[in-house]
């Protein structure tokens, strides 16, 4: 089960995107806010959606998740 976490710098569109521990394509680690572990990314995004009305999974990581 991976660990997640979100982005807390928005994308130019405005999401905040979820990431897999990990990830190449994640922000620097001061910009990481963790999640904790979740069994799949659309729970990661639940968790990450009380914090941040637009969420979306990255491309790379969270592929499944990846909406825009
Ligand atoms: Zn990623």
């Amino acid at each position: 089960m991976p660990n997640y976490y979100v982005n807390t710098d928005p994308q130019s569109t405005g999401e905040n995107e979820v990431h897999e521990n990990g990830c190449k394509h994640g922000p620097l680690a001061s910009k990481q806010k963790s999640l904790g572990w979740h069994s799949s990314c659309s729970l990661a995004i639940a968790e990450a959606k009380k914090h941040y009305s637009k969420v979306d999974g990255c491309y790379y990581c969270a592929n499944a998740c990846h909406t825009r």
